[in-house]
């Protein structure tokens, strides 16, 4: 067994108490990845102090030749593709086409940082006053700190990581407690790429100890962070203390409206995509389908065959379409949400329970379930389940679907299966949710288009796309007069 370290100040360290954790794998619990440092706070202290001290050159390291530092991590995560896909299932159960998928979108995003290096853009305008000039460029913010989530090990910390380095700043992460073996190899391979010592630091441990830590430290700059929106308002809340720039991606309750002019079968392959990809544990997980009653029982006789042949079984496999639930919380809570659903009155149609049988009884598996006549203001058509749960409603009009899609506290993503143009519109203007995709699934974003939602999904900002060079860069406005006289501006002569 593996047993991983820190990596502060260019050195890869125990944690200072000597403390471990284990990372285990969700398709077989008995098996355990590897052991990891349980960080504390002196922990982080060391990891922002070896960040600040290193800011202060590599902010003024030429940004092409931060992007050339990026570059070489894309050819690195190219090679190392399959080697990271496999530990990346192993810890948290996905699929291997998924997590190839995951490294994929890291390897994308690293490629369009170190492009960004020769553009980082800023602007210039006419002064008002003779013999002036005034320009507006991109400074870094300073030291950086990450907290990522376990559903995406590799391209969720990619997306925040690259642009934050690329922009000059320096970074400390604090990876998932579930998968902190992908975190460890992004870090290795920024070390091998050539990354100089304090310009990344990755401190292993707790979300209340190592990750709050890291929050409410004076000294770091700003938190990019994804994860639930309860603990993104912790976070808000700890860091407007210290009034640092604060980027939060969280919760969804993603909706698939599927039209009575829908090509259904189109419409069936991406509900079963976007509702059971990755077990339902995607904040862009279909977790909610809008039917219209016009093709609402021929469509549900289609998804629940089809859902029943889903296998489940240990991603590493290539004849597996669903894995795990990343731990034994995550599948209670789950179970939980069957149960309320039950209670509630909606019709249970397929799974509901724990799965059992060959090869499954050693892990966190759970049957892709789905709720038939469920009304919206049921708790499985509100709250975020994170599972592979799937709650359906019958709408009788493109209005009535809007307007249920919009009435919850997230707003990420959305879908609409249509073949009638107008109705695509009206969705694209109605819809309250930062990404809408109109006859593809709920899920499916590209590393170079702004990622994020509105309402308690986040706080504003979007990650990746040319967006995410907003959030790690100050605006520094710069008036040069060369008239050689002092020139007031706005007073009258
Ligand atoms: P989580 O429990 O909020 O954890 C996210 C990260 O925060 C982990 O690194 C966690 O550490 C850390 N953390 C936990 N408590 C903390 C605290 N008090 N202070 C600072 N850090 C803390 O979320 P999760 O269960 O890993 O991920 C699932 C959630 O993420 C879902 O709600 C999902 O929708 C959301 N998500 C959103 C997006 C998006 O872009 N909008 C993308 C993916 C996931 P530990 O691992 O050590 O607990
Ligand atoms: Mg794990």
């Amino acid at each position: 067994m593996k047993k991983y370290k820190n990596f502060i100040n260019g050195k890869w360290v125990d944690a200072r108490s000597g403390e471990v954790f284990e990372d285990r794998n969700p398709a077989n619990w008995n098996e355990v990845v590897g052991t990891f440092p349980k960080s504390a706070r002196v922990d982080v202290d060391d990891a922002v102090k070896a960040a600040r001290q290193a800011f202060e050159k590599w902010r003024l390291v030429p940004a092409p030749k931060r992007g050339d530092t990026l570059r070489k991590v894309g050819d690195i995560m190219v090679a190392r593709k399959e080697e990271i896909a496999q530990v990346m299932t192993r810890e948290m159960g996905k699929v291997l086409v998924e997590t190839r998928g995951d490294v994929q979108e890291g390897i994308d995003t690293a490629y369009y940082a170190a492009s960004e290096g020769r553009r980082l853009f800023g602007k210039t305008a006419p002064s008002e006053l003779p013999n002036k000039f005034n320009m507006a460029i991109r400074v870094p913010v300073g030291v950086a700190g990450i907290v990522t989530p376990w559903n995406f090990p590799m391209a969720i910390p990619t997306w925040k990581i690259f642009p934050a380095l690329l922009c000059g700043n320096t970074v400390v992460f604090k990876p998932a407690s579930d998968t902190p073996a992908t975190a460890t190899m992004l870090v290795e391979i920024l070390v091998e790429a050539g990354i100089p010592a304090g310009v990344m630091n990755i401190v292993h441990g707790g979300g209340s100890d190592v990750g709050m830590a890291i929050v409410d430290h004076p000294d770091v700059d700003l938190i990019s962070f994804t994860g639930s929106t309860n603990v993104g308002k912790k976070i808000s809340e700890v860091a407007s203390k210290t009034l640092k720039r604060v980027s939060l991606e969280l919760g969804g309750k993603n909706a698939q409206v599927v039209m009575d002019d829908a090509d259904l079968n189109l419409a069936l392959d991406g509900v079963l995509w976007g509702a059971f990809g990755t077990t339902g544990q995607r904040c862009t997980a279909t977790s909610r389908l809008l039917l219209h009653e016009k093709i609402y029982d021929k469509f549900m006789s289609m998804l629940v065959e089809r859902t029943q042949k889903l296998r489940l079984g240990d991603g590493l496999k290539e004849t597996t379409d669903v894995g795990p639930c990343v731990n034994e919380g995550q599948r209670k809570t789950v179970h939980s949400y069957v149960e309320i659903g039950m209670k509630e009155g909606a019709k249970l149609v397929t799974g509901g329970k724990v799965a059992s049988g060959d090869g499954l009884s050693g892990g966190w598996f759970y049957q892709p379930t789905i709720f038939a006549d469920v009304a919206p203001t049921m708790r499985i058509a509100k709250e975020e389940i994170f599972g592979p749960v799937l709650s359906v409603i019958k709408i009788k009009s493109l209005e009535e679907g809007i307007t249920i899609l919009n009435d919850t506290i997230y707003g990420l993503s959305s879908s609409i299966y249509t073949t009638n143009v107008n109705y695509a519109f009206k969705a694209i203007r109605d819809v309250k949710a930062g990404i809408t995709y109109i006859n593809a699934p709920t899920i499916g974003a590209e590393a170079h288009m702004p990622f994020g939602g509105v309402k308690q999904t986040g706080n504003g900002h979007r990650e990746g796309g040319w967006t995410v060079f907003d959030f790690f860069t100050e605006w520094k406005t710069v008036y040069v007069d060369y008239s050689g006289g002092l020139q007031r501006a706005q007073i009258d002569i």
